[in-house]
């Protein structure tokens, strides 16, 4: 026995009076498959509604629509305003670098739950996952992920809760335990549930009201004490009814209906729905950066680790005009200008995009959604903390240049632009043109892997042999490296930037050219990531 008394004391502001969700006529089709076919179906506060059928027939569909996370092609919905939803879902990937204590503090900032350090260790411990509280969620077994998953979906003890084949690849000892938890936590007390599931006997003990669905459509749904007194059990029901489908499906074929009746409906999942949202997302992509690998690298040990390799190589390099000065040579200027301006492109390529993705493929976009943040809300602050980065990492390569080189040289000489007001809108049009490059691949790649693999074969290349990483002097010195550079995408905005670095910058048709193909590059990245950075719903 796991839970022994219900998690928090928060109470509901649902009327009982009236359906917590109705929808009527809802259909959903994912490109050319139909998931569902206008389903109509109401939930009242307090029923348990029990979903069987066939794999594909569109039960997880059916339970994102309800739960408000996916939007349907066609139909209406309609939810009880002030009602809580606690959501399960069947598939449970996470991005690396969230702990199960990240993820439970976040869903209790989102919902506003106050719990001391106490408690939250109580019913860590009544769910048996105190002693993994501080493991990654994509590390833990299917049965520890499956706990913390229900845990989630019922802190905030919401109104109706959904469950997606909760008992999957569980054994029969946690299943039974995680039983108990839904018995003491929704059937006393008597809240709504949706359970997707193939364990007949799990509607029988928990559910009062079945649907069966297939092929997108609610083929039979009652109660579950009818159908227990006419077929025995929901089990030879089920079977009956599975083996009836199949021969009615070999007969005909099934006619496509296209319907692009596009209908706009606002994900509503809890009463506070504005309240106090963004910080907790902030908080969990900070433990997400502060725990993942690429982040404390690239902005902090990549440019120290460049600097102590080249720089010490560079510095006794002087360039004309330099020699005898008493300044640094001009190419150990220059490589810091690159150096700097590279951990703002860096951020742009490497990590926007991985953030992106990784959130994008997993569930715990899901999860987060289920929070009602959209989106485009989760990308703009995703963007809005790479630009944080961005200007972290320039400013954390100039500040180790000046203490490396600057005693020697002066901190003027080394980390700072000869012309101040010409690099800074150069500087700026890297930053966007960063932005704009990491959201194009977010939207044109779809997993993780694959652009991992492509942007470390394919651009790191070409930004090295573009002069990202090489300083601008040593390349205009190569024919061969000079027009390599052409292959940098980010050349036309880096180029102007490094001749104000080094004190040669000058408006003329080149630069003009330059800012121009910059301008161009970033409309095109945009306009092509807005539309190809389709969340799916
Ligand atoms: P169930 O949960 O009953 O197994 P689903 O709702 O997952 O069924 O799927 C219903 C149908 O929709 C299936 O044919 C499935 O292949 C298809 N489907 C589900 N999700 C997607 C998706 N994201 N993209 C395309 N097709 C999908
Ligand atoms: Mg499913």
């Amino acid at each position: 026995m796991i839970a022994k008394e219900q998690i928090n004391e928060k109470t509901s502001n649902i009327d009982e009076n009236i359906p917590l969700i109705e929808i009527s006529n809802i259909t959903k089709t994912y490109k050319h498959k139909n998931a569902l076919d206008d389903v109509s179906l109401v939930i009242n506060p307090g029923d348990r509604i029990g979903i069987i059928g066939p794999n594909g027939g569109g039960k997880s569909t059916l339970s994102e629509i309800l739960g408000g996370i996916r939007k349907p092609t066609s139909g209406k919905i309609k939810r009880q305003e002030n009602m809580t939803i606690g959501l399960q879902f069947q598939e449970s990937k996470y991005p690396i670098g969230i702990t199960v204590l990240d993820m439970i503090k976040y869903y209790l900032e989102t919902f506003n739950i106050p719990m001391n350090e106490g408690k939250l260790i109580e019913i860590l411990r009544k769910f048996q996952i105190e002693n993994y509280k501080n493991k990654f969620l994509e590390g833990l077994s299917g049965g520890q992920q499956q706990r913390v998953n229900i845990l989630l979906s019922l802190i905030h003890n919401p109104d109706l809760v959904i469950f997606d084949e909760i008992s999957t690849g569980l054994d029969i000892e946690v299943r039974s335990e995680i039983f108990d938890v839904i018995k003491e936590n929704v059937v006393s007390k008597n809240k709504a549930m949706i359970l997707v599931t193939h364990m007949m006997s799990e509607i029988e003990e928990l559910c009062d009201k079945y649907i069966y669905i297939h092929n997108g459509k609610i083929r039979e749904q009652g109660l579950v004490k009818d159908l227990v007194k006419k077929h025995g059990s929901v089990h030879n029901f089920t079977w009956k009814k599975f083996k009836e489908e199949k021969a009615a499906d070999l007969k005909k074929d099934i006619e496509k209906a296209d319907k692009e009746n596009k209908n706009k409906l606002d994900r509503i999942i809890n009463s506070e729905k504005n309240k106090g949202k963004n910080i907790p997302l902030i908080k969990l992509l900070m433990k997400y950066y502060a725990k993942g690998f690429a982040v404390p690298f690239f902005l902090f040990f990549f440019p120290l680790i460049l600097l102590f390799l080249e720089g010490f190589v560079f510095k006794s390099m002087e360039m004309p005009g330099a020699a005898g000065s008493g300044k640094p040579g001009a190419l150990l200027h220059n490589l810091i200008g690159s150096l700097a301006i590279m951990q703002i492109i860096s951020v742009g390529v490497f990590i926007i995009p991985q953030t992106i993705l990784e959130f994008k493929n997993s569930v715990l976009m899901k999860r987060i959604g289920a929070t009602n943040i959209k989106p485009i809300f989760f990308i703009l602050t995703v963007v809005a903390m790479g630009i944080i980065f961005m200007l972290m990492g320039f400013f954390w390569t100039l500040l180790w240049a000046g203490i490396m080189f600057g005693g020697e040289f002066g901190w003027a000489n080394v980390a700072l632009p000869v012309q101040f007001g010409e690099s800074i809108p150069f500087l700026l049009l890297t930053l966007v043109q960063a932005v704009s490059m990491g959201m194009l691949l977010a939207s044109i790649f779809k997993s993780t892997t694959t652009y991992i693999a492509v942007s470390n074969i394919l651009y790191m290349p070409i930004a090295f042999l573009g002069g990202s990483f090489l300083p601008i002097d040593l390349i205009m010195n190569s024919p061969v490296l000079k027009y390599a550079t052409y292959l940098n995408i980010f050349k036309y905005c880096m180029e102007p930037f490094s001749n104000a670095w080094a004190g040669r910058f000058i408006f003329d048709l080149e630069t003009g050219i330059y800012l121009a193909v910059s301008i161009a590059m970033i409309s095109a990245f945009t306009v092509t990531a807005s539309f190809k950075l389709k969340w799916e719903s």
